[in-house]
Order: C-alpha cells, then sequence, then structure tokens
C-alpha cells in the first residue's frame, strides 16, 4: 500500500505478537454506553453476527448484573463457535454467576490507582493484591481461563501495576489485560507500557482502551506494534461514555495499512455497523471512518473526475472491502464530468442544451443549500428531455397571497408571442389561483382544460423537489402532457401546466 520505504519503516518497528486475538465487547461494554439496554433476543442476534464475523472472544455481559443476563450469556455461548466471555469483580458472588452461565471464561477485575483505591473500594494496596488473588484462585478452582483487568491500569502506579499482575499470574491467570479506563493514553505512553509488561511477563497481554481523546484505535495499534497479544474492541466502538476502539477501525486499519489478517470477514462490516447502530440507536455520524455515510461518497469535481479514472486516486481502499458502497453525490460542487457520468448509468441521452441546462438547475438547487439525490436528478434531467422544444408562452412574473382572512389570490405576468399580459385571481388555494390566472391570460389564444394534476415529493422532507405531471387538453380534442421539478410546488405546478400548454400551442400551429 505504501512505497517501499514505507515498509521498511514499519517492520523495523514493530514486534508484532505471532496470533492478534479479537475480544468483542459490544454486548457488555457497547452495552454500558449511555441510553443502550439489549433484549436477551436482541445480544443474541449481535452475538451471531460477531461469530459469522469471526470475533474470537465475545464478552457477553455482566452475569451479576440479573438473572436475564446471566441467560442472555449462556445462551449466547450454546450458539457461537467464539470464546463466551462473561465479567466479574474479583468477589465470589459475581464468580459464581459466570459459573452460573455455564461460561468457561471470565474476565475478572479490580480497581489498582490510586483514585480508584481510595476512593471506590477504600482498600489498601496488600487489600487489592489479596482480593485480586482470591478471586483468579477462585475462577481457576473452578476451572475458568481468566483474564485479569487492573482497572484504571493507566493511572497505576507502574510499580504497584507490575506486582498487581506477577500476583495474579502466580494465581494462574492466563491473560493479563491493560484498560485505560479513562482514555488518557497517547501512543507514546503505551509504547512504553505495553514494551516494558511484554519484557517483563511470558503471559500474552490484552488492551481495553478507551477513545475519550479520539486516541483509542491508535492506542491499541500502538499497543499491537509492540507486542500486545489481544484487542478489546465494540461494534462502531460504542462503551462507556465516548467508547472504545471501534471493531471496524482497528481490523481494516490491520488488513488494509498493517498487511496483517486477522481472520475477520471485513466485507460484512457495513451490514455489522448497520445493525448495531440500529439497534442500540446509537447511530454512526457520516464522517465515520470504514462505515461512515460519507466514507466513499465523492462531490467535488476534481475528486470525482480522479474517481471515475481510477477509484484509488481518492480511496484508500475499495469500498467493497468493507461491504459498503461508493457514492458520486450531486450537488453544489458537482463537476460536468461528474454529472455525466451519472446521467449515463442511468441511461438518461441529453443533447448539449439539455444538458446545460440540466446543469445549471443542479448547480441552482446546489446554491440554494439542497441535497441533490438520484432520483431529483433523474426527475430533472427527464423533464428537460420531454419539454416543449418551443416556449411561445413564457412565465415572466408571479405573485402569490394566501391566508386566512383572503382568498387565495395569485398575479401571473406571462409573455406570450412576446408580448406580455397580467393578471390577477383568486383561488381555493395558491396553485388554483395562479392557474385560473393563466387561463384569463391566454382565453384569446386558446382554450384550455386541465384534465389530470399530479404532484409527487421525490424525496421525503419538507424542502423535497416536487415533481408536477399535468395532462391539458384543448377544444380541438388535442391533448398534451407537461412536467416541471422545482423545490417550490407552486412554481413546480404553473411550469408544468405551461410546459402543456406550450406543446399543446405547437400541435395547434402544426394542424394550421
Ligand atoms: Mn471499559
Amino acid at each position: 500500500m505504501y512505497g517501499q520505504d514505507m515498509e521498511t519503516i514499519k517492520k523495523e518497528n514493530m514486534n508484532l505478537a505471532d496470533d492478534i486475538y479479537i475480544f468483542d465487547t459490544t454486548l457488555r461494554d457497547g452495552e454500558q454506553a449511555p441510553g443502550v439496554a439489549l433484549t436477551v433476543d436482541e445480544k443474541i442476534q449481535i452475538a451471531q453476527k460477531l461469530d459469522k464475523l469471526g470475533v474470537d472472544k465475545l464478552e457477553a455481559g455482566f452475569p451479576a448484573s440479573s438473572k436475564g443476563e446471566v441467560m442472555a450469556c449462556s445462551q449466547i455461548k450454546d450458539i457461537v463457535d467464539a470464546t463466551t466471555v462473561g465479567l466479574a469483580r474479583t468477589v465470589k458472588k459475581d464468580i459464581d454467576a459466570v459459573l452460573e452461565a455455564d461460561l468457561d471464561y471470565m474476565h475478572t477485575f479490580i480497581g489498582t490507582s490510586p483514585l480508584h483505591r481510595d476512593y471506590k473500594l477504600k482498600m489498601d494496596k496488600e487489600t487489592i493484591i489479596e482480593t485480586a488473588i482470591a478471586g483468579v484462585e477462585y475462577g481457576k478452582d473452578h476451572g475458568l481461563t481468566v483474564e485479569f483487568s487492573a482497572e484504571d491500569a493507566t493511572r497505576t502506579e507502574k510499580e504497584f501495576l507490575i506486582n498487581v499482575y506477577k500476583a495474579v499470574v502466580d494465581a494462574g491467570a492466563d491473560f493479563l489485560n491493560v484498560p485505560d479506563t479513562v482514555g488518557v493514553l497517547t501512543p507514546v505512553v503505551t509504547r512504553e507500557l505495553i514494551s516494558d509488561l511484554k519484557a517483563e511477563f511470558k503471559t500474552p497481554i490484552s488492551v481495553h482502551f478507551h477513545n475519550d481523546f479520539g486516541l483509542a484505535t491508535s492506542n491499541t495499534l500502538t499497543a499491537i506494534e509492540n507486542g500486545a497479544n489481544q484487542a478489546h474492541v465494540t461494534v462502531n466502538g460504542i462503551g462507556e461514555r465516548t467508547g472504545n476502539a471501534s471493531l471496524e477501525e482497528l481490523a481494516v486499519t490491520l488488513k488494509a495499512v498493517y498487511g496483517i489478517d486477522i481472520g475477520i470477514d471485513t466485507t460484512q462490516l457495513y451490514n455489522m455497523s448497520e445493525f448495531v447502530g440500529r439497534i442500540t440507536g446509537i447511530k454512526m455520524p457520516v464522517n465515520k471512518p470504514i462505515v461512515g455515510d460519507n466514507a466513499f461518497a465523492h462531490e467535488s469535481g476534481i475528486h470525482v473526475h480522479g474517481i471515475l479514472n481510477n477509484a484509488l486516486t481518492y480511496e484508500p481502499i475499495s469500498p467493497e472491502l468493507v461491504g459498503h458502497s461508493r457514492r458520486i453525490v450531486i450537488g453544489k460542487h458537482t463537476g460536468a464530468n461528474a454529472l455525466k457520468s451519472k446521467l449515463e448509468q442511468y441511461h438518461i441521452d441529453l443533447d448539449d442544451q439539455q444538458f446545460q441546462k440540466v446543469f445549471d438547475q443542479i448547480k441552482a438547487l446546489g446554491d440554494k443549500g439542497k441535497t441533490i439525490t438520484d432520483s431529483d436528478l433523474k426527475a430533472i434531467a427527464i423533464t428537460e428531455i420531454s419539454a416543449a422544444k418551443e416556449t411561445p408562452i413564457k412565465l415572466i412574473g408571479l405573485g402569490l397571497l394566501s391566508g386566512a382572512v383572503v382568498s387565495p389570490t395569485a398575479t401571473v405576468k406571462l409573455e406570450i408571442d412576446g408580448v406580455v399580459k397580467e393578471t390577477s385571481s383568486t383561488g381555493v388555494g395558491p396553485v388554483d389561483a395562479a392557474l385560473n390566472a393563466i387561463k384569463d391570460l391566454i382565453s384569446d389564444t386558446m382554450d384550455i382544460e386541465l384534465e389530470e394534476y399530479n404532484l409527487e415529493a421525490i424525496t421525503g422532507g419538507t424542502d423535497a423537489l416536487a415533481e408536477v405531471f399535468t395532462i391539458t387538453s384543448d377544444s380541438h380534442g388535442n391533448k398534451s402532457t407537461g412536467r416541471a421539478t422545482n423545490d417550490d410546488i407552486v412554481m413546480a405546478s404553473i411550469s408544468a401546466v405551461l410546459d402543456s400548454i406550450n406543446k399543446l400551442l405547437l400541435i395547434q400551429r402544426a394542424n394550421e
């Protein structure tokens, strides 16, 4: 992916473990995100998807918290291939709940930092170590694989932290987890801490990093570069406060930037993210790396031009790698090339004049701050294709007055064969009033009847483009269709009617 120099730099500066395990905690830390509460059924559905994705371990919950949690954990264990993990404090009651859920793997923790010792646990250092040992031993005595976390490890005195880890290793701990509980690590500090722990312990090192400063993924990658054997992650990076390292960011960065395959099927990541976003109600912002709506979206003329020639010009990876899709967005910054390619994609052929008119309308809508969807573009282009070839009748001006006190009144100014005429009419609504005024103004030229009027908002929202379709007939029995798109309903209606009137007039004149 990089030039040769970068490859060399990476190899010389990394001390990778032979295997890197993904420990997903979406169902435990992710569920602890403010406002998130998952039912047993929802947890099972997410667990099945995570299992298919290929995570190695799946922390299913905190069994001691409720009977429902015990049930969810044991049911998940029965249906997934991944190792199912239950969280427990280093107390008998919590560990018994993990056993009650019939799990084989426990993630147990106790706070080790001065803040946790003095204000939360009210225990001195010795008592912390004794309690940690007792918890690990109790788990091991009952046949559990034990992962031990020194909660708030990154704000714990280094010497004491190492003493705690030594004690639990002696008690039989199988994994040493390093939680950056409030996300204060930086990459440089992470490098030193993990290197020191790797030098000190043969027991595999795991990391659990929070994202309070937006560094969770960077710090996790730094830990892996320096030999960490396992990373705790969550889908969409959800978790306590601003969350944890994100599964999709970590897995894709390892695969695409580092060239390390950790066995995650990245093509399922976009769907996974959407699913978890919907179930938890925590939707991802459009600019979220990997899975955000804009991750592979392009609008500006220069970028779209590059993308159309070779997508790698402005994309680091292909959207297919993560199950996402590329999107060319039409808007204010759209260039002619992008618009032409979009129209080609929809098999819409425009001559130069029609194309220019469509392009001008797109720019004008973009300048008003509107998002132009593909459906909007299609409607605008088709309107242009079907427009009357000549327009003997043109709209010059329009004034509207509507309200509860007065009848809706429209003042319409038309140019008919070069002559400007103006009149006002009332109606049941502004559209009706304007149509009455038009009928009045053209009465010398032709007699028309509106046979059909169809208004549709192309896409949702109150500022959606309106598309109006009309059929108009004259006294000779001729009929013609009219079509218009506009962000204003009245303008769309009047334009559509005038379009059909002009077509009728052209028919009449051709027959004369
Ligand atoms: Mn956490």
